[in-house]
């Protein structure tokens, strides 16, 4: 089968300024899951080394640049699925670089999916992840942002400054993937979970019938279980393209803004979104588009 991938850069208000970066960062990122697609690696490798990119990346809310939440700390949650129905994901975790690569590691040696604060940071530590100072993810952008959030006492919801990176794959054996990561909402009350570590809502992949990743209000995501409800379109017999925008739709049912990504089973490309802008790059048959 012909391999193929799409990443997203979030799906919000991206400031003029800050699209040019955006679009950089996305590219850059499909370009690396291509790589390893072409060299026979398989989707799960790609997907997490494209997001574990974007995390790397402090033009995007995810890993180093996230948003700071109201007390001006960082909370990360990630997720990664495979088409086998195999899944990890961690939340409201602050000490570790790279949140997707510390969810590959649940998914692969533990008999759990899903771990939070402390203890997915011990656990962090016993698979050798360096454990950082979350002062380390911060950056001078986002300190200024979080202080006019502060000073305006601004709502996250108003202003749909939210934004996670996320990428689908699928390889030459048609195997399935998707992974997420996200410094959530900015201005985020502590504690607060969205939908990226949640399977079904944030991301899902199922082989046989593709793969899904959204970005967007975290709470309307998950009310429609997004990322499920569109790999069921495409087992409907939806293309990429319409299941995406199915997707979209549904959200706008629960007032959600947001978008979503999509493969189907013959390896197309899909996407759409409500939101002002959406930072998405694909790369299929060698051939690597970005748009914004
Ligand atoms: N969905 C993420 C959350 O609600 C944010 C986003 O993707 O915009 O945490």
């Amino acid at each position: 089968m012909e391999p193929a991938i799409i990443v997203h850069g979030g799906a919000w208000a991206i400031p003029d300024e800050e699209v040019e970066a955006h679009l950089r960062g996305v590219r850059r990122a499909a370009e690396l899951g291509w790589r390893v697609l072409k060299e026979e690696g398989s989707s799960l490798d790609a997907v997490e080394r494209a997001v574990m990119l974007m995390e790397d990346d402090p033009t995007f809310d995810a890993g180093v640049g996230s948003f700071l939440n109201r007390e001006g700390g960082v909370d990360l949650d990630a997720s990664i699925m495979d088409g086998e129905l195999r899944a990890g994901a961690v939340a409201s975790v602050n000490r570790v670089r790279n949140p997707v690569r510390l969810a590959r590691l649940i998914m692969e040696r533990t008999e759990h999916l899903l771990f939070v604060g402390e203890g997915a940071h011990k656990l962090a530590s016993s698979f050798g992840l360096e454990l950082i100072d979350p002062g380390e993810l911060v950056v001078e952008r986002e300190r200024r942002r979080w202080e006019e959030f502060k000073a305006k006492g601004m709502s996250p919801r108003k202003a749909f400054e939210k934004s996670t990176v996320g990428a689908v794959a699928v390889d030459s054996r048609g195997r399935f993937a998707a992974a997420l990561s996200t410094g959530g909402s900015p201005y985020r009350m502590v504690g607060r979970v969205g939908d990226v570590p949640i399977i079904g809502a944030g991301l899902y992949a199922d082989n046989g019938k593709g793969a899904a990743a959204c970005s967007g209000h975290g709470e309307s995501i998950m009310k429609v279980v997004l990322a499920k409800s569109t790999v069921d379109m495409l087992a409907l017999g939806l293309g990429a393209m319409e299941a995406a925008r199915a997707g979209v739709s549904l959200l706008e049912r629960v007032g959600g803004r947001g978008g979503v990504i999509v493969i189907d089973r013959s390896g197309e490309i899909g996407y759409h979104y409500n939101t002002p802008r959406m930072a998405i790059a694909y790369a299929r048959g060698g051939v690597v588009e970005s748009l914004i």
